[in-house]
């Protein structure tokens, strides 16, 4: 299998401070991937410089083959890489149906907003998005009034309207319930089929019920790969990470 998202030796500094240190990442098409590690591994500054928010100061990122260290932060979205951010950004005065409908890619740029119509295929897609992420029965909700669960929810509901080949997500189910937890895995689980997700996490529990592979980093360097089971045990990551 040929890697979908290629990270080679990526470096990057703030004021002269390491966060990422010649970092070697790559991810294979339709997998789920973990990212875990102490509050200042640099999981976050590794997504930031795969979706263009963050420069390198030094080495690749190459996706289908293409590198997106010169490319924007737009270009890296339109060639297939979408990124929820660790707060919810969704339109709070909107409704589900709304912030769905605006993430419909037909959206993007000033003409495409200004003669956008909503046809059938659209209504539908929004509908099949909504379900995908248990919001079927919130689609007239005003987002601001749904539980901050709902809320992630919608945030990676309209990363799918753009049907992404490799979503990254920062820590989703960050203040969520338990059983919001479980239905958020069961949905990783579900749309990792057809294509590639990158998520960082800190619960265990929760990486333990969806984890296939799991990358540890550590002070920007990566710091230990493989199966849940196999990293749990390294005596590096018990040092660093789970024995704290
Ligand atoms: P993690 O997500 O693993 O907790 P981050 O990637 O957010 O870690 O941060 C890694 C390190 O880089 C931290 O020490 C953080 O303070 C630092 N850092 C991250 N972004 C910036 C920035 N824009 N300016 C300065 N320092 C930053
Ligand atoms: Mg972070």
């Amino acid at each position: 299998m040929s890697a979908i998202l290629a990270v080679e030796k990526l470096s990057v500094s703030f004021d002269g401070f390491r966060a990422v240190d010649e970092l070697d990442f790559s991810v294979e098409q339709n997998e789920l991937r973990v990212v875990i590690g102490p509050n200042g591994a640099g999981k976050t500054t590794l997504l930031d410089m795969i979706c263009g928010k963050t420069r390198p100061l030094a080495g690749s990122i190459r996706f289908k083959g293409r590198d997106l260290t010169s490319l924007s932060e737009h270009e890296i979205v339109r060639a297939g890489v979408g990124r929820k951010f660790q707060t919810p950004s969704t339109y709070e005065h909107l409704s589900v149906f709304e912030n769905l409908e605006i993430s419909y890619p037909r959206h993007r740029g000033v003409l495409g907003s200004l003669f956008f119509r909503r046809g059938p295929e659209v209504t539908e897609r929004i509908r099949e998005v909504a379900g995908e992420v248990f919001l079927s029965e919130q689609l007239e909700v005003t987002a601001g009034t749904l539980s901050h669960g709902q809320r992630q929810w919608l945030e990676i509901g309209m990363l799918l309207m753009q049907d992404p080949e490799l979503l990254l997500l920062d820590e989703p189910v960050a203040g969520m319930t338990s059983r919001e937890r479980q239905r958020t895995g069961e949905l990783l689980l579900r749309i990792s089929r057809n294509r590639s997700v990158v998520v960082i996490e800190h619960d265990m529990d929760f990486v333990k019920s969806i984890a296939s592979k799991v990358t540890v980093l550590h002070q920007g360097k990566l710091l230990s790969e493989g199966p849940l089971e196999q990293v749990q045990c390294d005596e590096r990551v018990i040092e660093v990470y789970l024995g704290h």
